[in-house]
């Protein structure tokens, strides 16, 4: 595979180098191309279904979704029950994966925890589950391959930044490239629950830097500061989504001085129907 380019952006007068993992593939991108990356190079027989689970809007969801089609393996994505208009959005990340080939279950409310409980009680060898958010046990392998890429590409920087959900791509890169800073910041839950979450999967290394969000930010909810750091993106040239960077961003332009390079995450493709919660809640 041929790295990623780096391209650059000048925000309040500091540049910022931006790797740009979002040019990989339309929908399999970011660190989710990175974190199913053993997977894309696993023979197509191997596995004939894929199952998975999580929220509807999910970049990963997706991600999968456009893999699992490369690989002519069967997608079944399980979700807590959705309203009818969310259903028939025809934007979207659900929309976009569903055209892709997912099949997607609906469970009521108060059976969803069981049953997800039981879905790993039912596999056979042809088929793979992934828990949510992508998370497979050899997402390191695909950061690796980021690490490798970014140590070869030297960029002229000190430090790294890239928003965490689960907080497992900001540590397995911290930890393949200690000699980097890394910077990331909560966007799910607060760093403490971040923490927790990192700890289940490693020891956190002392170049992991966690900022804190300035206020406590619900996720993937409209802020209108939110959509001024995407709209000042946007116009520096480069697209971000707009559910995990904005906090990013909004942590390394106040609580941040140095030359830092940032970690296009991708998931792009979930901003148009984030803009219509955006001009419902009149905030566009
Ligand atoms: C999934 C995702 C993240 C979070 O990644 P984790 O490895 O779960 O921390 C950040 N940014 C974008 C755009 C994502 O899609």
């Amino acid at each position: 595979m041929t790295p990623t380019p780096i391209s650059s952006i000048v925000l309040e007068g500091r540049e910022f180098p931006i790797k740009r993992d979002d040019l990989v593939d339309k929908y399999l991108t970011g660190n989710k191309f990175r974190k199913l990356y053993p997977l894309l190079i696993t023979p197509k027989s191997t596995f004939n279904k894929i199952i998975s689970y999580g929220g509807t809007q999910s970049n990963a969801m997706l991600s999968i979704s456009a893999m699992c089609k490369q690989k002519g393996w069967e997608y079944i994505y399980y979700s807590k029950e959705i309203s009818k208009t969310q259903e028939e959005l025809n934007t979207g990340n659900l929309y976009l994966a569903k055209k892709l080939g997912m099949k997607h279950i609906q469970i009521p409310h108060n059976k969803y925890r069981d049953t997800i409980n039981e879905l790993q009680f039912n596999l056979d060898k042809k088929i793979f589950l992934i828990d949510q958010g992508g998370a497979i046990v050899d997402a390191k392998d695909g950061l690796d391959v980021l690490a490798r890429e970014i140590r070869e590409q030297n960029p002229d920087v000190k430090a790294l930044a890239t928003p965490s959900g689960t907080g497992t791509t900001a540590l397995f890169l911290a930890l393949a490239l200690p000699e980097y800073e890394v910077y990331t910041t909560p966007c799910v839950g607060d760093v403490h629950y971040l923490k927790e979450q990192m700890s289940a999967l490693a020891n956190i290394p002392d170049n992991l830097v966690i900022l804190k969000p300035k206020k406590k930010y619900h996720f993937a909810k409209p802020y209108p500061n939110f959509l001024d750091i995407y709209k000042k993106t946007l116009s520096s040239g480069i697209e971000f989504d707009m559910v995990y960077s904005p906090g990013m961003w909004e942590c390394l332009l106040e609580q941040t001085d140095e030359k830092i390079m940032y970690i296009h995450s991708g998931g792009v493709s979930g901003n148009e129907s984030m803009l219509k919660r955006y001009k419902r809640c009149h905030l566009l």
